[in-house]
């Protein structure tokens, strides 16, 4: 069983660069290689482009109010993820010096969910929105948890394992009646779903590059105009003094291109590519026994499918998928190694049996039908044969 071609359904870890992505943002590693904040030409030039690729940005998450330049100020550029989720929340806390309260969900990707940790290790008393079964948040629990103490929300608009999508209007509706500061991690959703802020009250977004087809190293802050913010990195004037560093000015070019071309492919990822998902979907819960779709049935991005295998090991079948090429992941990227089911399956409930074999499957734009058609007729024979080897497969009769 080898294949020479590689199979990628492992698009929430990270993506490829797009060929148009890479062609933007090559002539300014090489030729326009100068520092947008020089005084020549031949580095100030480079600060149009910037800001080009900051409207692009601003337009794929209609971010649309302007400042007295015109510019879109309110997308800030950092350097990942992680970056702009811990930048919102120590800001937040920074802006709101008289509540200590944080209120986050349970199921938070570790950028968010390790900050909430250290931020209880601080004396800061912070609440966990627990999640139903399919991984849905219990916006009863959260609407307790929110009062006039709190200082700031976080809030994921997707899941990175289940793909599930949260009502984050309407959990930013009810952080505000509060006063407290709405933050929300949309690095899984911005690309893949129609993000919008300007018909919310979201305070502050964050995104990342590497998720939606651009380079690794690149992310975005979005904080709303009127909202006070405190910036973690200290030092030059760049982003008008709210994150300060040399711009990663190849990474940006990438990301606005990257953000051009999201704004035409989220039509693709609705269709095409959730009709591949759903394929996939029942191509394998068809034909393996005991092997169920984890997550929100109803409201989930169309890329993503975690799928549970009763009583294998997850990364035994990661490892036979890579034999063949195929690429996924067993719970979130970032948990990989850990022989724990992940901190999402936990708070979801799923029992351990079905936890242990929970294999995520992430496509893009890039998939084809006949890949997942490949996927779809290894994976019985990858299950089966594992299945034979486990002692737990043996106590759990075949319906
Ligand atoms: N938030 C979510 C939901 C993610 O899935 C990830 C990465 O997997 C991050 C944050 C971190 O982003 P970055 O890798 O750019 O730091």
């Amino acid at each position: 069983m080898s294949s020479e071609k590689l199979i990628y359904l492992d698009n929430n870890a990270t993506t490829a660069v797009a060929p148009e992505v890479f062609e933007a943002m090559r002539p300014y590693l090489c030729e326009k290689y100068g520092n947008p904040g020089s005084i020549h030409t031949f580095g100030g030039s480079v600060m149009a482009e910037i800001e080009t690729a900051r409207a692009r940005i601003a337009a794929l998450i209609g971010a649309t109010r302007r400042d007295i330049r015109d510019k879109f100020t309110e997308v800030i550029f950092t350097s990942c993820g992680t970056e702009s989720d811990n930048t919102a929340v120590f800001s937040a806390l920074r802006a709101c010096p008289k509540r200590k309260k944080v209120v986050i969900s349970a199921v938070e990707h570790p950028a968010i969910l390790t900050l909430g940790k250290e931020l209880e290790k601080r004396g800061y008393p912070v609440s966990y929105v627990p999640v139903d079964s399919k991984g849905r948040l219990d916006m009863e629990r959260y609407e307790e948890m929110v009062d006039s103490e709190t200082a700031v929300v976080s809030i994921m608009w997707a899941n990175n394992e289940t793909g599930n999508i949260y009502p984050i209007e309407k959990c930013a509706e009810i952080a505000h009646r509060y006063g407290a500061l709405f933050h929300t991690d949309a690095v899984q959703a911005v690309g893949k779903i129609p993000c919008n802020v300007s018909d919310s009250e979201i305070d502050m977004l964050s995104l990342s590059g590497h998720k939606l087809h651009a380079p690794k190293g690149i992310g975005v802050l979005y904080v709303r105009r009127g909202v006070r913010f405190y910036p973690a990195q200290i030092g030059g004037h760049q982003e008008r003094g709210r994150r300060a560093g040399t711009e990663n000015v190849a990474s940006i070019i990438a990301l606005g291109k990257a953000a051009e071309l999201a704004m035409k492919s989220i039509q693709d990822e609705n269709t095409r590519v959730k009709a591949l998902r759903d394929k996939l979907e029942q191509g394998i819960c068809g034909s393996i026994p005991k092997a169920m779709v984890l997550g929100d049935p109803e409201n989930r991005l169309p890329n993503t499918s975690l799928i549970g295998f009763e009583a294998v090991e997850g990364e035994s079948i990661l490892m036979m998928m890579d034999r063949l090429g195929i690429c996924a992941s067993s719970g979130s990227a970032c948990t990989t190694g850990s022989l724990e089911p992940s901190h999402v399956l936990r708070a979801m409930g799923v029992p351990y049996t079905v936890a242990h074999g929970a294999i995520r499957f992430s496509l893009s734009t890039y998939n084809t039908e006949e890949e997942i058609n490949f996927v779809i007729k290894e994976m019985p024979g990858i299950i089966a044969w594992l299945r034979k080897l486990s002692p737990f497969w043996k106590e759990t009769p075949v319906s």
